[in-house]
C-alpha cells in the first residue's frame, strides 16, 4: 500500500484564471485547512459543505485572500481520504503561495496523478477507471468522450468482471479436482467448464476485436493530404478547418513548413497534415514540401489523394500515387464544379470521392469516406459504446485469451487438473493486469505518473 500522509498540489491549470483551487487530501488535511482558512461562521468545515472565509498566513495573521473550502469527509471523497478543496482567485502567485502554506503546516506536494493513485489503491475505482479518468480531461470529440466516461463509469470493468467470472468458475472446479485421481472426473464436468470459459473466450475476444476502433476514437487518426501543387489541398485543409464544428485544436506542426490540424470528421479525432504553409513560397521550397509530404505517408493512418478533375492525370500524379503505396487511400477528386478530365488509373485501390472545395459539393460524403475507413461503416457513437482504448488493455486481454485458448487445448487433450490451473491462473492475472489487480508496480508508477499535477 502506501504511506498515509497527507499530500497536497493546485488542481487547477497554470496561469491566471477566475479561480484556483488547492486541494489536500490525508488524514490532516481538515487540520492543516483549519490553520489558514479562518470561516466567516464559527464551528468548523462541515463534509460536504462549502464554507466562505479567507486564507490568512497562521505565522502572522495577514489575510492573503478570499476564499471558499469544501470540506469531503473519508471515504465519501475523491481519493476516499479526508480531502479538503480550497478555492481562492486564480492568480499563479495567489495560488502557489497557499499551496506553500499548505506545505508549511504539513503537507507532502502530490506526485502527479497521486490522487487518482489513492482513489485506485482505497479501491473506490479500478484502473481502467482511473486510466479513464485522464482520457476524460484529455478528450477532444464528444465520442472520446463518451468512450472515457463509460470507461469511467465502469462499463468496461464490467466486460472484463464476466470474463474474470467465467475463468474463476472453472478455476474453483479445476482446483476441487486437483486432489481427485485422473479417472474418477467426470466427462460431464469437462462440459460443464468448457461451457463456462467459451463465453468468457468470446467476450475476450468482441474485447480485443474492438481495440481498434477504440483506440481510433480515443486517440485519433494521422491523415496525410498528398497531391501535386494546385490540386486543392490547402483549400481542402481550409474547407475542413472551416466549419465550426471540425475545429478542435491546433497541434504545432513537427516541421516549420508542415500545416497540422486536428479536426473533429464525424466524430473522429483526425490530425490533418498538408503543406499549405509553403504554397505561396518559391518552387524550390514547394518541392520540400512536397517531399515532407510523402516522407510522413508511411507514419499515416489514412493518405488523401488530391487530384485535380479539370485536369489529366499526370505523370505526377502517378509518382504521388506510387509513392502511397498500399496506405489505405481515399481517391479525392477536386474541383468537380468544372468539367471533368482526369480519369483515375484502374489500377487504384481506393475509394474515389469526388468533391469541389469551391462549391462544398462531396464535402459530407468524404468526411463520411473518412470515418469509414477506421469505423467500417459504423457510426462513430460513443454514447453506445463500450470499448478497448488502450494498446496495455488490449495487449493483457490476448495474454489472457492465449491461457484461455491453451486450458481449453490441453483440457480437451486431457492434462493433469495441476497443469489446467496454471493455465487459467495466467488467463486471470492478465485479465487482473487490466483493472490493476495484478499490475505490476512499476506499471502503476508509470500509468500513474503520466497524469496531471492535481489530478
Ligand atoms: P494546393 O497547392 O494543392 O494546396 O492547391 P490550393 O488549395 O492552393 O488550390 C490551387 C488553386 O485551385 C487555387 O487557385 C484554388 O482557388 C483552386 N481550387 C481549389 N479547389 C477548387 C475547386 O473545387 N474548384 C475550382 N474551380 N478551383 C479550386
Amino acid at each position: 500500500m502506501y504511506v498515509r500522509d497527507t499530500i497536497a498540489a493546485i488542481s487547477t491549470p497554470v496561469g491566471e484564471g477566475g479561480i484556483g483551487i488547492v486541494r489536500i487530501s490525508g488524514p490532516s488535511s481538515l487540520a492543516i485547512a483549519h490553520s489558514i482558512f479562518k470561516m466567516k461562521s464559527d464551528g468548523g468545515l462541515k463534509s460536504h459543505r462549502f464554507s466562505y472565509g479567507e486564507i490568512v498566513v497562521p505565522a502572522t495573521g495577514d489575510v492573503l485572500d478570499e476564499s471558499m473550502a469544501v470540506y469531503m469527509k473519508a471515504p465519501n471523497s475523491y481519493t476516499r481520504e479526508d480531502v479538503v478543496e480550497i478555492q481562492c482567485h486564480g492568480g499563479t502567485l495567489v495560488v502557489s503561495k497557499i499551496l506553500s502554506l499548505v506545505v508549511g503546516e504539513g503537507a507532502r506536494l502530490a506526485e502527479p496523478g497521486e490522487f487518482t493513485k489513492r482513489a485506485f489503491l482505497n479501491g473506490r475505482i479500478d484502473l481502467v477507471q482511473a486510466e479513464a479518468i485522464m482520457d476524460v480531461i484529455a478528450s477532444k470529440t464528444d465520442a472520446s468522450l463518451s468512450l472515457a466516461q463509460h470507461q469511467r463509469e465502469g462499463l468496461l470493468s464490467k466486460r472484463i468482471e464476466t470474463v474474470k467470472e467465467g475463468i474463476l468458475y472453472a478455476l474453483a472446479y479445476v482446483e476441487a479436482l486437483v486432489d481427485f485421481p485422473e479417472d474418477d472426473v467426470d466427462v460431464a464436468v469437462d462440459t460443464d467448464v468448457l461451457a463456462r470459459v467459451r463465453p468468457a473466450l468470446d467476450e475476450l475476444d468482441a474485447l480485443i476485436s474492438g481495440f481498434e476502433e477504440g483506440r481510433v476514437i480515443r486517440d485519433g487518426v494521422s491523415v496525410v493530404i498528398a497531391g501535386k501543387p494546385n490540386v486543392g489541398k490547402s483549400s481542402l485543409l481550409n474547407t475542413l478547418l472551416k466549419e465550426k464544428r471540425a475545429i478542435v485544436t491546433a497541434v504545432p506542426g513537427t516541421t516549420r513548413d508542415l500545416i497540422e490540424e486536428v479536426v473533429n470528421i464525424n466524430g473522429l479525432p483526425v490530425k490533418l497534415l498538408d503543406t499549405a504553409g509553403i504554397r505561396d513560397s518559391e518552387d524550390q521550397v514547394e518541392q520540400e514540401g512536397v517531399r515532407l509530404t510523402l516522407e510522413r505517408i508511411p507514419r499515416a493512418d489514412l493518405v488523401l489523394f488530391v487530384v485535380d478533375g479539370s485536369g489529366a492525370f499526370t505523370e505526377e500524379d502517378a509518382a504521388i500515387l506510387e509513392a502511397v503505396g498500399t496506405k489505405p487511400m481515399i481517391a479525392v477528386v477536386n474541383k468537380g464544379d468544372l468539367p471533368t478530365v482526369a480519369v483515375l488509373p484502374d489500377s487504384i485501390h481506393a475509394v474515389a470521392v469526388s468533391i469541389s472545395t469551391a462549391t462544398g459539393s462531396g464535402i459530407p460524403e468524404l468526411r463520411k469516406a473518412i470515418a469509414d475507413a477506421f469505423m467500417h461503416g459504423k457510426a462513430v457513437d460513443g454514447r453506445e459504446f463500450v470499448a478497448v482504448s488502450k494498446a496495455r488493455h488490449r495487449d493483457a486481454l490476448l495474454k489472457s485469451r492465449f491461457s484461455l485458448e491453451t486450458f481449453i487445448g490441453n483440457l480437451e487433450a486431457g492434462f493433469t487438473m495441476e497443469l489446467l490451473a496454471i493455465d487459467l491462473r495466467d488467463a486471470l492475472a492478465a485479465v487482473g493486469e487490466v483493472t490493476g489487480e495484478t499490475t505490476a508496480d512499476d506499471v502503476l508508477d508509470r500509468i500513474f505518473s503520466s497524469f496531471c499535477i492535481g489530478k
